[in-house]
């Protein structure tokens, strides 16, 4: 059997662009350096494809010993098939060069059935493609298929106590809009495979096809041209496409009179003119809405497809770590707490009650973008009813420190028109550094938390020791940003708290 020419994944490259299968197949080296995230998200897919083959048991598993033997899948298959079996797994299938594996094969009565597995919550546009390249392939094989569906997980699903895997999925028919396309799929196998067989590099610019729907593992390449610095991309709200689709790479070539959304064209002006912006009114009033003691506070959470814990959900957020700041006065003391779960149990209700006993009953909590942790302390709210009155009490005490930046109340063209912490705080505070910690990102520590469990122990301590940095940072930064803010705007009113 010759090898074939496109696989699942590579005709869905192809389909997002054209260029990204070739470079695929012809200039590999010229792909990103692995990314760890990635790589995780794409393990984490792996255990979802082997838990949903629970739901049909005592299937023969077809994968291949690696990539390159699938013709000795594509063989097993068959053989398989003719011997009478009737759930494979990976079972696969080739077709004019077309390669597919069907995550799970089901033979009842004279009639087949597909199911592909995904680990989102819902069935997306591109499962659907993937679906009906799988059914394109399936149909010329002669295979009698009669529905294909995709198995994905269910939101609904609340662990209590060993996995239900019959609730934790969710089975829908795709077979409609399977059938809708097969036209086009015959359309697009043709095209992608003439392209590939010309050996000439398809000519495709940079578009918002890069990042949708995966993003491209060639964009080191593709983007090279965009200059790392004041690129129209810097600007704010989606701006920057336009502008490149007229010829605009960087902020220094807009015309002084092109259309621009008001936050883009804020951006862009202060951008040239180096100057800050500053609206000293605002930023007091924000600034009185401090009450002292003052919390600053941040969590930190992960959130496991599959549910970890009982009174979970798939992806839902699990709070692992907090760090606080506390500061009785203005330019105080500072006290440091943290909370870091063990890595092994749901960290739920420890976290919940070493944060009460830390938080007090009066004095603003200040976080940054609040809309997060006010979410985690009303889901708490749900799991520990015993709690509510508390937990209800820290949520009225939150004060957002993200406002003044999103508002614009400050600006700096350094800020290149973002407003996230990470974006504010080597402007404001340049001392305090991200970019110098192990973990850098709340992503980051999410993976690395819900991989403590796998390490050994002395890489789980240098874990942990990451980890209680990462919060730490968050937290002090606040700290001194709103010590900054109170320097910009010198401040006659200061209130204090019953306690
Ligand atoms: S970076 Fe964009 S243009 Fe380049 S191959 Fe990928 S999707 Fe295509």
């Amino acid at each position: 059997m010759e090898k074939h020419l496109l696989s699942k994944s590579t005709f869905m490259y192809g389909c997002q662009c054209p260029k990204r299968l070739f470079l695929h197949k012809h200039k590999p080296a010229l792909r990103n350096p692995a990314d760890e995230k990635q790589q995780a998200i794409l393990g984490a897919g792996t255990h979802v494809g082997e838990l949903a083959r629970k739901l049909f048991n005592y299937g023969i598993d077809v994968t291949p010993p690696d990539f390159y033997s699938y013709h000795l899948a594509v063989k097993r298959t068959q053989a398989l098939i003719a011997r009478g079996e009737t759930i494979l797994y990976e079972a696969a299938f080739q077709y004019e060069g077309v390669l597919c594996a069907i995550d799970i094969l089901v033979q009842n009565g004279t009639q087949w059935y597909a199911f592909e597995v995904k680990s989102t919550t819902r069935v997306k546009p591109q499962h659907i493609q993937d679906a009906a390249l799988q059914y394109y392939v399936l149909k010329n094989c002669s295979l009698p298929i009669s529905d294909i569906s995709i198995i994905h997980l269910n939101n609904n699903y609340v662990r209590q106590g060993a996995l239900d895997i019959k609730s934790l999925f969710s089975t829908e028919s795709v077979l409609e809009e399977v059938l809708e396309q097969q036209e086009t799929i015959a359309q697009k196998v043709t095209e992608l495979k003439a392209m590939l067989g010309s050996g000439t590099e398809p000519v495709v610019d940079i578009g918002p096809h890069c990042v949708d729907p995966y993003p491209c593992d060639f964009m080191n390449h593709c983007w090279a041209h965009i200059p790392a610095e004041n690129s129209v991309f810097e600007l704010a709200r989606g701006a920057g496409w336009k502008l490149y689709e007229d010829e605009y790479q960087t902020l220094d070539q807009i015309p002084d009179d092109y259309e621009l959304n008001a936050t883009a064209r804020m951006q862009l002006t202060h951008h040239r003119s180096g100057a800050v912006h500053l609206d000293h009114e605002a930023l007091q009033q924000f600034l009185t809405t401090l009450t002292y003691p003052l919390y600053f506070l941040d969590f930190e959470t992960m959130m496991p497809g599959i549910p970890e814990f009982d009174q979970s959900r798939p992806y839902q957020q699990i709070p692992f770590q907090f760090s606080l700041h506390v500061q009785q006065t203005p330019g105080g003391v500072l006290d440091h707490s943290e909370f870091l779960g063990d890595g092994l149990h749901d960290p739920r209700k420890e976290f919940t009650e070493t944060l009460l006993s830390y938080l007090g009953t009066s004095g603003s909590i200040v976080c940054y973008n609040m809309s997060f942790e006010k979410s985690r302390l009303n889901e708490l709210v749900e799991l520990f009813p015993e709690h509510a009155n508390r937990l209800d009490n820290l949520n009225t005490r939150i004060v957002d420190l993200m406002i003044p930046f999103r508002k614009q109340w400050y600006y700096h063209p350094d800020f290149k028109g973002s407003y996230s912490i990470k974006a504010v705080l080597p402007v404001l505070v340049p001392a305090l550094r991200f970019d110098e910690l192990d973990i850098q990102e709340g992503g980051m520590a999410s993976l690395i938390y819900s991989q403590l469990k796998y390490q050994d122990a002395v890489t789980a301590t240098i874990q942990r020791q990451a980890l209680r940095a990462y919060c730490k940072l968050d937290t002090l930064a606040m700290v001194r940003i709103v010590e900054v803010l109170r320097d910009l705007t010198p401040f006659p009113l200061q209130r204090r708290g019953k306690s």
